[in-house]
């Protein structure tokens, strides 16, 4: 049993006290954005209220000060997720960015031939970019199956590596089903054919740390705001000889070194991947968000969220009809499910004038649903901040929901 004080907990979210349809809010809509504290708020109205300034710009004093909190920021992201290098984190505005980057530059290091890997378990933003990557350069894009506990079949992963291939990519966790990917047997594999990895841990990153040196992973990207900071910035981890491989993705100001009309110089790391204003106050929120997980303490954030997830499946599990899609024993926040022949749809609108949020739809991941045969699912995901109670709640509302649409 963990020794979360979840009622204190809440209080830090002032979200969390609304009305919605004159219920409560029972928030289960985590894995598409999680909700932010008081305290990130409070990082977020300080910095518009006493040094919004644009950085490495001025010599005057808001711009340093500015300056000072946006790299330290970067630090506590590079703590966070142990990279050797704090210039091998590259602040991007969100997950979707930090995988074009990579794709965008990868096209001058591809050619006829070539071969990428990714994984049936992938959302768009995994699978698009790396499609455009192939029509540019001809190289041949290679899927790693999956079984009907939603997990890849490792295997077959094995048997489509070879000298071509040059890059793989994966996400650490499945935003449709919640399943765990095992990056670490994946990383290993690809590195002995000599294939890069890049993990998109947008899912993964609210519930895992993830330990990049460790990994030996490539490349990592994930989303501020899908852990407790804001929308509109993201990261992402590169390790130094990849990011000095790749050219800039976009040009502009504050990314280069010298520009004269005939030829322009490109300025070092990070900087050579962050052309133009970013997003300032985001980068200061997203370190102020990690700081709030980690004096909490992200394993006992965890070890909860697991718990709820848990519960959660037994009880769902409990209702005669429902299948539950993702059965992996590796799962994380998320349950996605479908009720006898109720169209996601129709359960997700009763659920929202009870007051529960939950997403329904093919989450972005449209392989997965034809893979099952459905048009999507209903999707419960959980953070840190819900609770068994919330979790009773929602289940008696979706018994009415389901007697309503029988
Ligand atoms: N990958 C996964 C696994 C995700 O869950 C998401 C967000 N739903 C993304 C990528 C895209 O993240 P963003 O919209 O923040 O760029």
């Amino acid at each position: 049993h963990t020794t979360l004080d979840v009622e204190q907990i809440r209080k830090d979210f002032p979200i969390l006290k609304r009305e919605v349809n004159g219920k409560p809010l029972i928030y289960l809509d985590n894995a598409a954005t999680s909700q932010t504290p008081q305290q990130v708020i409070d990082v977020i109205v300080d910095y518009y209220s006493n040094y919004n300034a644009n950085i490495h710009r001025g010599v005057h004093s808001l711009s340093q000060e500015a300056t000072d909190a946006y790299e330290q920021a970067r630090i506590k992201i590079q703590k966070h997720f142990n990279a050797k290098l704090s210039h091998e984190i590259i602040f991007t505005s969100g997950t979707t960015h930090g995988i074009n980057l990579v794709a965008n530059g990868f096209s001058s290091l591809l050619k006829k031939g070539d071969e990428i890997i990714v994984s049936a378990l992938e959302h768009h933003s995994n699978i698009v970019p790396w499609q455009m990557l192939c029509e540019r350069t001809g190289a041949i894009l290679k899927v790693i199956p999956m079984n009907t506990d939603g997990e890849l079949v490792i295997s077959e992963f094995e048997k489509l590596l070879n000298p071509n291939t040059k890059l793989v990519f994966v996400n650490h966790v499945s935003n449709a089903l919640g399943t765990i990917n095992p990056i670490e047997t994946i990383i290993e594999k690809a590195h002995n054919v000599g294939a890069a990895v890049l993990v998109d841990g947008a899912q993964a990153a609210p519930h895992i740390k993830a330990n990049v040196q460790e990994l030996d992973v490539d490349f990592y990207v994930c989303s501020a705001h899908k852990m407790c900071g804001p929308t509109g910035v993201g990261i992402l981890y590169g390790k130094e000889e990849w990011l000095k491989k790749l050219p800039p993705y976009q040009g502009g100001g504050e990314m280069i070194a010298e520009v004269t009309f005939e030829k322009t110089t490109y300025a070092d790391l990070p900087h050579k991947f962050e052309a133009g204003t970013p997003n300032i106050c985001g980068g200061i929120a997203f370190g102020a968000a990690l700081d709030y997980m980690n004096t909490v303490g992200f394993n006992t954030l965890a070890n909860y969220e697991n718990e709820l997830l848990e519960y959660a499946t037994s009880q769902l599990q409990a209702i005669e009809g429902v299948k539950i899609y993702g059965t992996s024993k590796h799962k994380t926040s998320v349950i996605s499910f479908n009720v006898g022949n109720i169209h996601p749809y129709d359960i997700g609108t009763i659920l929202d004038k009870l007051g529960i949020a939950v997403r329904t739809g093919h989450h972005c991941a449209q392989p997965i649903m034809d893979y099952f045969k459905i048009p999507g699912t209903v999707r419960a995901s959980f953070m840190f901040y819900n609770t068994k109670e919330e979790v009773d709640t929602f289940i008696a509302s979706l018994k009415k929901a389901i007697m309503m649409l029988s």
